[in-house]
């Protein structure tokens, strides 16, 4: 527990002492060392500041000082300890200084890095797990936490997401700032790849700020190694006292030096760390000292601020450091001192004092680097400008970019056909055996028409879908998927987004949930929820199996083209309406754009098959849960209510063909066949399914719809793949021929003989279901993103409406004009 928790006349023995700098120095000085007993004499009215005695005098903190030392108490140690044979019945001192001794010996280390620098693989390296690693920013989107012993140790180690600053721009900086202060990791593992120092190393002169405690992973060293680059690294770590270590996340090498020297920093043993102060020349250090007297002053600071970081931040302007001095009794005086000096850098610099900072962290980096780094050849990046030369191009970059979308889309299909079909008559034969086996009733026909039937007709798509992963994750594992955000920059611009927005949207095909959570990369709230709502026209893969069926069906001819369209006009409605909103929903000013390019790297099978595996998995799990239990929902819908009075109608009618003596044998065949398709026919429009898409057909007539696709339209709201199973069960009851669906949606007539399907119901069915509705899961990742029902629900009506319009438009055309 925190020595704050103590009450009066209780007493614990010292574990941990938190915080850096001044406060800890004067902590350990004042003798709060671990494995010394506190006990707490008085307690002051409101708590604040406490008397406690140590080492037979006596010392008051203040609350918050009190919080950053750990102690753990007698009742504590006895809770803890396990029933083993060897327990003291009560607890002596040694057993209870044997216990601080362990607890004193848990490490809590934060991952903190750029993006793309490791972190996610030095993880799990270090921890045997497989997060997933991914060669462009924004993948971890929130903490992963994990625990490890090592040499005696207990480490607690913890994934931050990646970011290139601790500026309060994004959620994220935000987000491992306040891990940083408030999580009071032990150790911070600065994640560097070596191949781009320079960048990196700006978060590493904000942790020198911050004073925090850090050792340098020096990742990816395989890559300086190889580029003949050298880097005294050590004298580095001399001159910014943080000691270095370089590893290679990827085969696990240095690992273990990395906890060595994490353990030597965490018990204040390494020779190298030490905190220095970055010289941010004169004007600005006069600021940062006016600023910090003026804080000294202020009363209600505690020892466990560092003031010249506070001082740092209010120059920036900083907007959380401003909130919390805000609330102090002299922050008029502290605020105006901070006004006055940030003029006077504005005035001396021609610039904003952000910039000013950021110039001088910049200065120190070159500085430092310049006396200990050599570059060398540098093969792979010498490799990368020239393929970068080529895919970046102006004008080049675009047809390349497209060809490759193409070929994505042409191999999905295509390559998928021959498993696709495999899986079919997989599907079939199961469907067949357990129709000889099974007695006919409710319970055969749940089997086969609502599970086989239900989730048979979805599983066949996951060959497409695990190509279609195959080329995603191979776009984003080489560093390419970065430079087609790079140069479809400026065409995000014009859609009112970012470069930035561009992998959310391009991970929108794989699954809009996890597209959606990547947002969180983008600094501006205003093009965040442009780019979230948007999202959802990405036509993400639970869609590819209604546009398969369909346009497999309906285009066999052009089936690539159709397809390349499809996703063609989800891009263009979604660049409309970003246009749109960012025209009338949200306005505001853009922060400026910064793009990362990776140098590209070959992928590892073993990650590939990896991601792909990971996503493929999801897929099937989807339908092992919510498709399955839909299935079964609408299969229920559908046969039910039974109508025993139709049923026997039909019997009898059947009965009376068999025994008709006059008709020639292929003639009652036929007969019959024809009768029973009534009755299915029947049944289902009486069907409780049947009476919900009748009552939405005044509203789906318009646009060429009947009943069935209304129906199925309304249980694709849970999960677009559902829509493929339920006309799935609403057709393969005819179950006569066991053709595919496919020929059921071919042959399907209305009672007066006319098709149901032309190409142009096809193709309005095929856009309403690429807009409609982003799926229930999508929608509760928007409420969590944007952390309001109202995008929420703005997203629903918003897609239903847009999908309506264009469906409508082109079916009215088509039909009218061919
Ligand atoms: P994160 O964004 O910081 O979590 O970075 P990841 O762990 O996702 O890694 C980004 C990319 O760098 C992946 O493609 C990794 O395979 C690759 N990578 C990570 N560590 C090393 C390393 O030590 N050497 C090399 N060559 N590649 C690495
Ligand atoms: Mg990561």
């Amino acid at each position: 527990m925190k020595l704050s928790e103590l009450k009066r006349g209780e007493k614990g023995i010292i574990t941990k002492v938190l915080g850096r700098g001044a406060f800890r120095r004067r902590i350990i000085e004042m003798g709060f060392i671990k494995g010394k007993e506190v006990e707490v004499i008085t307690e002051a009215p409101l708590k604040d500041p406490t008397e406690y005695k140590l080492m037979d005098y006596e010392v008051s903190l203040r609350k918050s000082e009190a919080e950053l030392i750990e102690i753990i108490t007698l009742e504590e140690a006895n809770l803890q300890l396990p029933e083993t044979e060897n327990r003291p019945l009560v607890l002596n001192e040694e057993a209870l200084q044997s216990l601080a001794d362990e607890q004193s010996k848990i490490i809590r280390v934060a991952l903190v890095g750029n993006p793309n620098s490791g972190k996610t693989s030095l993880f799990n390296a270090a921890s045997g797990t497989h997060e997933r690693v991914g060669n462009y920013s924004g993948v971890t989107v929130d903490a992963k936490k994990m625990k490890f012993k090592y040499k005696g140790y207990a480490f607690h180690l913890m994934d931050l997401p990646g970011t290139y600053s601790l500026s309060a721009y994004s959620p994220e900086e935000l987000y491992v700032r306040k891990q940083i202060v408030e999580g009071t990791p032990d150790v911070i593992i600065n994640v560097m790849p070596a191949s781009n120092l320079e960048r990196n190393l700006y978060l590493t002169t904000q942790l020198i700020d911050m004073d925090a405690i850090t050792v340098i992973a020096l990742n990816m060293y395989d890559e300086l190694e190889k580029s003949g680059a050298t880097f005294d690294h050590q004298r580095f770590a001399e001159m910014i006292g943080y000691p270095i270590v370089p590893t290679v996340a990827k085969s696990g090498r240095g690992i273990p030096e990395l906890f060595d020297q994490v353990i030597e920093v965490y018990e204040r043993r390494s020779p190298v760390a030490r905190h220095i102060h970055i010289n941010y020349g004169e004007e600005i250090e006069t600021g940062i000292d006016h600023v910090k007297k003026q804080l000294r002053e202020e009363k209600q600071i505690g020892l466990d601020t560092s003031l010249r970081y506070l001082s740092i931040l209010l120059l920036e302007g900083d907007p959380v450091a401003e909130k919390t001095v805000a609330k102090f009794p002299s922050a008029k005086k502290i605020l105006n001192e901070r006004d006055i000096h940030a003029q006077y850098i504005r005035d001396d610099f021609r610039e904003d004092v952000e910039t000013a900072f950021a110039d001088a962290r910049y200065g120190f980096i070159d500085g430092a680097l310049k006396q200990t780094y050599k570059e060398g050849k540098r093969d792979t990046l010498k490799i990368t400008h020239w393929i970068d030369r080529v895919v970046t191009d102006r004008f080049w970059g675009y047809p390349i970019f497209f060809l490759f979308m193409f070929l994505m889309f042409e191999c999905t299909f295509m390559l998928g056909k021959y498993p696709t079909q495999w899986i079919e008559s997989l599907v079939r034969f199961c469907s067949r055996l357990l129709d000889v086996h099974l007695n006919s009733g409710p319970f055969r026909d749940l089997l086969i028409d609502g599970i086989i039937g239900g989730v048979g007709s979805v599983i066949v798509f996951l060959p497409n879908i695990v190509i279609l992963y195959l080329f995603i994750s191979f776009m984003e594992d080489t560093g390419y998927m970065a430079r087609a955000a790079f140069i479809m920059d400026k065409f995000m611009q014009k859609m009112g987004l970012h470069g930035k927005s561009f992998i959310p949207l391009i991970m929108g095909f794989g699954c809009n949930v996890p597209a959606i959570m990547s947002t969180r990369i983008i600094e501006s709230r205003n093009t965040r929820i442009i780019t979230i709502l948007v999202n959802s026209l990405m036509s993400c893969s639970a869609r590819l199996p209604v546009y398969i069926l369909f346009v497999g069906t309906f285009f066999p001819k052009q089936e690539g083209l159709v397809l390349f369209g499809l996703y063609l006009t989800g891009i263009g409605l979604a660049v409309g309406m970003s246009r749109l909103f960012k025209k009338f929903l949200v306005r505001g000013e853009d922060l400026p754009f910064v793009m990362e390019l990776p140098p590209y790297r070959l992928p590892t099978w073993k990650a590939m098959s990896r991601h792909i595996w990971d996503r493929s998995s999801q897929y099937l799990k989807k339908m092992g849960g919510i498709i399955l239990i839909a299935s079964i929902v609408v299969w229920f819908l559908e046969y039910y209510p039974q109508n025993a009075e139709r049923n026997q109608y039909y019997e009898n009618q059947i009965t009376a063909v068999m025994n008709d003596s006059r008709l020639m044998p292929e003639e009652s065949h036929r007969l019959i066949s024809d009768l029973n398709k009534q009755h299915k026919e029947e049944q289902k429009e009486n069907s409780y399914i049947g009476k919900i898409g009748q009552t939405i057909e005044p509203l789906m007539r318009p646009l060429g719809f009947d009943w069935k696709l209304g129906a199925s339209l309304v249980s694709g709201m849970a999960a677009k793949e559902i829509i493929v199973s339920t006309l799935g069960i609403l057709y393969t009851g005819d179950d006569e021929d066991t053709g595919s669906l496919k020929q059921h949606l071919q042959n399907e007539r209305y009672l007066d003989g006319s098709v149901v399907y032309s190409p142009w119901v096809a193709g309005s069915f095929l856009l309403f279901v690429l807009i409609y509705f982003p799926c229930l899961a999508t929608v509760a990742a928007i409420k969590n993103e944007t952390r309001s029902w109202k995008w929420a629900l703005f997203s629903v009506l918003y897609t239903t409406a847009l999908a309506w319009l264009v469906a409508f438009g082109v079916y009215r055309i088509g039909t009218t004009l061919l």
